[in-house]
């Protein structure tokens, strides 16, 4: 008996590296999204499961309260951190001083920029999530107001994530030929991330938006589709939609993207207000991350499956894409309860 369980917390302190479990450093962008939330419940649980210890913070979307946490968990000497970074451009010293404390860093989600100590990447593959939003726009165009031309509204996402960019011209990559072809018009002409970006991914900044270009182009004619790249901003573009009778009566409801399959999101693309959604499971990501971690702490190559397109500025980050999902009111069901995302009670 105690032959076995000497043998048996052998293995088990092999398994997990050591007589100490590795600490897993988890810096979040912000709980005010509910993804975010999922993220680090999720990685929470499986890293504890494959016997890490955790120190999960979120900095409420504040750059300074996110470098001073990440300061914070390289002082405690944590063994790896993992980030979604809120700016992936102000993270440079944290990453040297990391890498000085013999910290491996991987990027979560978003890009950290201009810094040599990001490790590895995991992600969704960002291009053709933009590539999925303006697809389901345009399809949905077609179904809800026949041949065009269509009257259309672009909105980007962060101009500090590395991702907005990525969504923004994978979406392009279909609307532009549509626009060449005086199918789709910007009837507004503001085009370009540096017009239509949305800082901190802020609904209320977006609502506001959409009211000034409501206000400014469209009293003498209807918008027919906005290209939103997040739920979250989804829900302020439909307010402001809302507030001045779209949806109502017999004006309808532009078709209005989004991402991230937020329950509040899904709950208005049954209800017929949002069109489109994208999902990006929470909990593959987290896997992945689990995965790289395992592999550069046992000291054996991360899986990456792309070592072509993340480009940061100092180096090219390996990195491990996951496929995104288009959701909308055909399909939500099996894709969102079928997968055990959500469960039917909540809708
Ligand atoms: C993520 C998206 C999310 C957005 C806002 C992006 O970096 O990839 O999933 O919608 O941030 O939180």
């Amino acid at each position: 008996m105690f032959k076995t369980l000497v043998a048996s917390t052998a293995v088990a302190l092999m398994l997990t590296g050591g007589v100490q479990a590795e600490t897993i450093g988890i810096a979040m962008p912000t709980k005010s999204s509910a993804r975010w939330i999922s993220d680090g419940a999720a990685m929470v649980k499986q890293f504890e499961e494959a016997g890490y210890e955790t120190d999960l913070q979120y900095a409420e979307d504040d750059i300074p309260n996110q470098l001073a946490q990440i300061e914070n968990m390289i002082t405690k000497g944590v063994d790896v951190l993992v980030i979604a970074a809120i700016d992936g451009t102000t993270l440079s010293n944290a990453l040297e001083n990391a890498h000085f404390a013999d910290i491996k860093v991987i990027a979560y989600d978003r890009l950290i920029r201009d810094s040599e100590y990001v490790d590895y990447y995991a992600t969704f593959d960002n291009f053709k999530v933009g590539v999925q939003q303006a697809t389901s726009l345009v399809d949905g165009l077609k179904e809800r107001f026949g041949d065009g031309p269509y009257n259309v509204e672009l909105f980007g996402g962060s101009p500090d994530d590395n991702n907005a960019y990525f969504f923004y011209n994978g979406a392009m990559s279909v609307l532009q030929p549509l626009i060449d072809a005086g199918t789709v018009v910007i009837v507004s002409g503001q085009t370009g991330m540096e017009k239509v970006g949305t800082l901190r991914w802020d609904g209320a900044v977006a609502q506001a938006r959409m009211d000034n270009l409501l206000s400014a182009y469209y009293t003498d004619k209807k918008v027919n589709a906005v290209l939103s790249p997040y739920d979250g901003l989804s829900i302020g573009i439909l307010s402001s939609l809302k507030g001045v009778g779209y949806g109502s009566g017999d004006v309808k409801m532009p078709i209005v993207s989004g991402q991230d399959a937020e329950l509040q999101s899904v709950k208005s693309i049954i209800a017929g207000e949002q069109y489109s959604t994208i999902f990006k499971d929470t909990r593959e990501l987290a896997r992945v991350t689990v995965g790289m971690v395992n592999a550069l702490v046992n000291g054996t190559e991360p899986e990456i499956n792309d070592t072509k397109t993340y480009d940061n500025g100092k180096k090219i980050v390996p990195s491990y894409l996951l496929e995104p999902v288009a959701v909308d009111a055909t399909n939500w069901k099996e894709i969102l309860i079928g997968s055990g995302y959500y469960e039917e009670s909540q809708f």
